[in-house]
């Protein structure tokens, strides 16, 4: 997958690059992410990429002359061409889309992704009606520039790409992860009985299901007098998976109760949760 970022602070983003996950994958070709600096596509000798807003107000806009300029130069369909199953422009804004790992996961799917970073008081709104797929925010909040959310965006999507994490699926059982699929009990995954409690051969759910990771332990086995939860020094796997799953629901409960009307529950997650005072 390609990644094309449009900025007017290409340093920006050297050192989110150049470290981890990401910088190995870039390494190893499993990811390409070119920066491209917006002022190469103003001509003036000032190379202006600003100006003042239509009908007064603070601040600067960016103009749209540069930025589409910038777009075209790299070799994407024009919109209403595009296929935006394997291309799209987004275009970073406060007022876009929420990003999610939901969307993180739709994004994973695209050959090339096109980011264009906002800053000043915005873009000219022309931008992304005449050259974007869709305005993108990364939370109800302003930034002063979209490079932190490009930033975000690259990352969390990269690390979905097949071969860029280490455990192919490692990605699933993570907070927000996939759909959690039944299948047949085969070691990491959580459990329970198929949803209408139907016969069936032993089966696990894969995958956090939309629920919060559950949490984790390294050495010392104590620190500061607290020590590690027993069950997970014991050795018995299906007690540590039962036990994962209820802390992921103990804790998707405490702080994101929200997340649970999504999450795919199967009959005993729902049985803890009434147990912990759930009431749906
Ligand atoms: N006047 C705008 C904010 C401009 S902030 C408003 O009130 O909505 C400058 C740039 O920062 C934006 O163009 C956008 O690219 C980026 N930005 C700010 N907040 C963002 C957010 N929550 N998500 C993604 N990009 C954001």
């Amino acid at each position: 997958m390609r990644f094309d970022l449009i900025t007017i602070f290409p340093d920006f983003f050297a050192n989110i690059l150049g470290h981890g996950v990401l910088r190995r994958a870039i390494a190893q070709e499993l990811v390409g992410v070119e920066v491209h600096d917006l002022r190469n596509f103003a001509h003036d000798r000032h190379r202006t990429v600003d100006d003042r807003p239509f009908g007064g107000g603070e601040g600067m806009v960016l103009k749209p002359e540069p930025l589409a300029e910038a777009v075209e130069s790299l070799g994407i369909g024009s919109k209403g061409e595009r296929d935006s199953a394997r291309e799209r422009v987004v275009l970073l804004s406060a007022q876009g889309r929420r990003f999610t790992q939901a969307v993180a996961r739709e994004f994973a799917g695209l050959e090339r992704l096109v980011l264009i970073c906002g800053r000043y008081e915005g873009v000219d709104e022309r931008v992304s009606e005449l050259l974007c797929d869709e305005e993108l925010s990364i939370g109800d909040y302003v930034l002063s520039g979209g490079e932190l959310g490009a930033a975000v965006v690259v990352d969390a999507t990269a690390r979905l790409l097949p071969g860029v994490l280490g455990n192919e699926a490692s990605s699933e059982y993570e907070s927000f992860g996939a759909t959690p699929t039944l299948i047949a009990d085969s070691g990491r995954s959580g459990w329970g009985t198929r949803s209408g409690g139907e016969e069936g051969p032993p089966v696990a759910v894969v995958g956090s299901g939309g629920l919060l990771d559950y949490p984790h332990y390294t050495r010392p086995a104590e620190f500061r007098r607290m020590a590690v939860p027993e069950v997970l020094t014991q050795g018995d796997h299906a007690a540590i998976r039962r036990w994962r799953r209820e802390m992921a629901l103990r804790k998707t409960l405490r702080n994101r109760p929200d997340l649970l009307v999504g999450a795919e529950l199967t009959d005993e997650d729902r049985r803890v949760l009434r147990g912990l005072g759930w009431r749906k």
